[in-house]
């Protein structure tokens, strides 16, 4: 039978909440335990899939094609929890579901109210996140105790528990305990609060996370035990991490947040669990050979978390040759009509993300290029991947008008264009390319060498493609189509093969990317911007002297 592990937050937002879920499913996977991790977000969106990232941060995919929200890339990176659309419900997606049954007659005679209808279809939305099989789910609820939004998610966990037998339900609460300065000390004051506010509606937290600057002291541990009804030994803190938040499994094992979520579900304890390969990786890292300076040219520079899964990947990549990575996050209109070669001196590479919309488009064109004829190693994805083909076929191949048609739907040269099957869509929300396509790979080219075989899968998600009518002027200037979606005959990758690294992908590399595992293209990106760091070519070595 499935155990439960509930997930709530206190105090304050992002205190690292869906990290800590993800270390717990990595403790019990060390247990041999098959583990499913969900997300319940109580904002009204049906999926974060419309949200900006300035709202939101990044919208991650996941393989089956659904539009997440970003702790679902936490969780897929730190453990092997089958991530899709299951793994995620909404307080939108619950109530359009209850909506639609009522239309239906599905409540004939009834009056529909949050409890039960919504708390039950939130229990429903819990059962199919955890598939058959499931040892252990473990359910974040997103948002702050307190907040009016997540009632009906507590409510619904509340008694979804209360039908678990005995030591299948449990609750752990995340908190925050401040570091007055004035005064020189934590406070246990809001965690008792936040506590309060989960007592009041019938949770009893198991277990306590504390979120620490500094070290917890045996005092407070016994004072936040006495107020908040939970035993000292299962007020575990979690201090901020010194170097990368992959040492956090290690630090709440250390903790004993293992030996607390054993006893409570009573799982079978034998021995210790072996975090060998993460002890390894915390060496690694916190023991970098040296630093390397990528280059991230975005719309959405300013804040970090809206290219998330990029940054990981970019420090999975460099962890894979032990060097750290360190950041020049650049705004892409700064690239419009600054000097770029200053901008862009003494980085080891250039990676462009994906995007919207036209603004910041020149910007990275006129980088891309800079990085092409300077033999910098560059990285395109999606959108990125789209700017250096438009930047290719502008200034190599000889088509002064290419353009996107997202940008200038009457451009002369439809270089990168709508798909006839997006030229109807109307409904923002799901309606992209979306999740795992197959690509073919072609032979000799440096994408297949660096992938070492020929069939990968990769996630999309995008409107617009690469238009196959330019496609022999393209590759007969030497952009080379490296990949094909054969079904669609879609370019799905392409690449210069005799540049030090030039390779755009119309997919998004950096979902399948894990600390554990770093996704192959990164690490030959980090690769070749670690030789540019031993030899840069001309311009940028001038510069630099
Ligand atoms: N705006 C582009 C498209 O829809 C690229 C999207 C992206 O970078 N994710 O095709």
């Amino acid at each position: 039978m499935t155990r439960y592990i509930f997930v709530t937050g206190g105090v304050v937002s992002s205190l690292g909440k869906g990290i800590t879920t993800a270390a717990i499913a990595v403790m019990l996977e060390k247990r041999g335990l098959k583990v499913s991790i969900q997300k319940l977000d109580p904002y009204i969106n049906v999926d974060p899939g419309t949200m900006s990232p300035f709202e939101h941060g990044e919208v991650y995919v996941t393989e089956d094609g659904y539009e997440a929200d970003l702790d679902l890339g936490h969780y897929e990176r730190f453990s092997q929890a089958p991530i899709g659309r299951h793994s995620n419900a909404t307080t939108g997606s619950i109530y359009s579901e209850v909506i639609r049954k009522e239309r239906e007659g599905g409540f004939l005679g009834q009056t529909v109210q949050v409890i039960p209808h919504i708390t039950d279809a939130i229990q429903d939305a819990i059962m199919r996140g955890a598939p058959k099989g499931t040892d252990v789910a473990i359910i974040e609820i997103g948002g702050t105790a307190g907040d009016i939004e997540s009632l009906p998610f507590l409510e619904a966990i509340r008694q979804f528990g209360l039908k678990q037998p005995k030591n299948h339900a449990m609750y752990v609460h995340l908190t925050l305990l401040p570091y007055l300065n004035a005064s020189g000390e934590m406070k246990t004051k809001p965690t008792q609060q936040s506590v309060g506010k989960l007592r009041e509606i019938g949770i009893q937290p198991d277990v306590l996370v504390c979120r620490c600057e500094r070290p917890m002291t045996q005092s407070m541990r016994q004072k936040i035990s006495l107020f908040c009804n939970v035993r000292p030994e299962d007020v575990i803190q979690e201090q901020d991490v010194k170097t990368t938040i992959y040492e956090v499994p290690l630090d709440l094992v250390r903790e004993g947040l293992d030996r607390a979520l054993v006893e409570h579900l009573a799982l079978p304890d034998n021995t210790r669990i072996n975090m060998s390969d993460w002890e390894d990786l915390r060496e690694r890292w916190a023991n970098p050979k040296g630093e390397i300076e990528i280059a991230v040219v975005g719309k959405y520079i300013e804040l970090h978390d809206a290219y998330k899964s990029i940054y990981e990947a970019l420090m999975h990549g460099g962890a894979a040759h032990q060097y750290k990575v360190r950041f020049r996050k650049i705004a892409a209109e700064v690239c419009a009509d600054g000097d770029v070669a200053k901008i862009l001196s003494g980085v080891h590479g250039l990676l462009i993300p994906g995007g919207f919309g036209e603004r910041g488009l020149e910007g990275k064109i006129r980088a891309l290029r800079w990085a092409r004829e300077n033999e910098l190693p560059a990285f395109g994805i999606c959108f990125g991947m789209q700017a250096m083909v438009l930047e290719y076929a502008r200034n190599v191949a000889g088509i002064p008008g290419a353009h996107t048609t997202e940008a200038d739907p009457d451009c002369a040269d439809p270089v990168i264009h709508l798909l006839d099957s997006q030229e109807d869509v109307t409904n923002k929300g799901g309606t992209m390319r979306l999740g795992a396509y197959a690509c073919r790979l072609v032979e000799g080219t440096r994408c297949a060498e660096i992938y070492g075989r020929d069939l990968i899968f990769e996630r999309h998600r995008h409107r617009w493609e690469y238009n196959n009518a330019y496609r022999k002027k393209l590759e007969q200037a030497g952009l080379r189509c490296a990949g094909i979606h054969e079904k669609g005959n879609l370019v799905e990758v392409v690449e210069i093969s005799d540049h030090p690294f030039y390779i755009g992908a119309q997919y998004h590399p950096e979902f399948k990317s894990k600390p554990l595992a770093p996704h192959p293209l990164f690490a030959a990106f980090l690769q070749a911007a670690l030789a540019h760091q031993a030899a840069p070519t001309n311009t940028a070595a001038e510069l630099q002297s």
